[in-house]
């Protein structure tokens, strides 16, 4: 019986060794989970401008930004923002092909920035918590939003889930559609408008153009990207394209 103590103990220093271990982990993976979380607003210039190209690479790979097509940016600080430069190929996208701006759309360095740098901005100013917005011009984002008039309505489907806010019992996002419109500024405002009367909005469509969606990391922004690619697929194929 003398010679079991040892073993009790050994047994009892391994579990309490394990659970150390354990706490050791759990905290080590908050740690980084946090680190994660954070480290996009602290992130240079630099490190954004090479973020962005990758998404670029991203959904060129997809066919969402065909012939230059889309325009992506990230608030770098309070008056900075990193944005693609005007008719660059996305899938050849690299870090010199994104430029800083001011909070006015001004150039920073020299370089002209997106035709549609007005939308990023009112998006910026409406919502303190973005960092990242992705435009683009894929085939059933722009199918569909010639399909409806003012608004796109999901409702049960469990990719809902995918955006913040959506109650899972009621299942239901809205997702406004602006008339496509060459003047920039006047565009802005009616999103501007939508946005003042309505609940958090995860995206909005223009007619025979393409998506805007936007969150607060490239990696979420990129999440959105893909959900609402998904259900533009699901509703076209539920209606079929020629449907009204
Ligand atoms: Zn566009």
């Amino acid at each position: 019986m003398v010679a079991e103590e040892p073993v009790k103990y050994e047994y009892f220093y391994r579990c309490e060794a394990g659970t150390n271990y354990l706490r050791a982990g759990l905290w080590y993976s908050l740690f980084v989970r946090k680190q994660r979380y954070f480290s996009h607003m602290h992130r240079t210039f630099e490190e954004w401008a090479q973020a962005l190209a990758n998404a670029g690479h991203i959904l060129y790979a997809q066919g969402m930004v065909p012939a230059t097509s889309g325009n992506f940016s990230a608030r770098v600080g309070p008056d900075c923002f990193a944005i693609t430069v005007s008719g660059r190929h996305k899938g050849h996208l690299t870090a010199d092909d994104i430029m800083q701006i001011d909070a006015e759309g001004r150039a920073l360095d020299g370089k002209r920035p997106s035709a549609e740098t007005g939308l990023h901005l009112q998006l910026y100013r409406h919502v303190p918590g973005i960092h990242v917005i992705l435009h683009h011009h894929s085939l059933y984002a722009t199918l569909i939003s010639q399909m409806f008039t003012d608004r796109l309505v999901f409702a049960d489907y469990e990719l809902l889930k995918a955006f913040p806010g959506v109650d899972p019992q009621a299942t239901r996002l809205e997702v406004p559609i602006f008339a496509n419109d060459q003047d920039i500024t006047r565009l802005a405002q009616k999103v501007e408008e939508y946005m003042n009367t309505h609940p958090p909005v995860h995206g909005y469509l223009i007619a025979g153009h393409g998506l805007y969606t936007w969150g607060d990391s490239v990696e979420t922004a990129l999440k959105y990207v893909e959900a609402f690619e998904f259900l533009f697929r699901c509703e076209l194929m539920k209606r079929g394209v020629k449907s009204q």
